[in-house]
């Protein structure tokens, strides 16, 4: 049984690269959190190699604690009420 609905990653550029000054950060799906770090490593900070850039920035996504789904949707509350 396999359920990756409601698992969130989350790639952090400060975690990646303490020294880089780049506050760049992104959640989601892990697939979404792949590929916006993978175009943000290329466009950002100039790296090649996607392949490569896929194995690392994939092993660097942690957990998103948070759900983002249940956090727009108390924000959306709060905006109407
Ligand atoms: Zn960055």
């Amino acid at each position: 049984m396999s359920s990756t609905f409601g698992t969130y990653k989350y790639f952090d550029c400060r975690e990646f690269d303490p020294h880089g000054g780049c506050t760049f950060r992104t959640a989601g799906t892990e697939a979404e959190v792949l590929e916006a770090a993978v175009r943000h490593a290329v466009s950002a900070h100039g790296y090649r190699g996607w392949q490569e850039l896929r194995l690392v920035l994939r092993a660097a996504l942690q957990d998103e604690t948070g759900a983002p789904v249940a956090a727009l949707s108390k924000d959306r509350y709060e905006s109407v009420v």
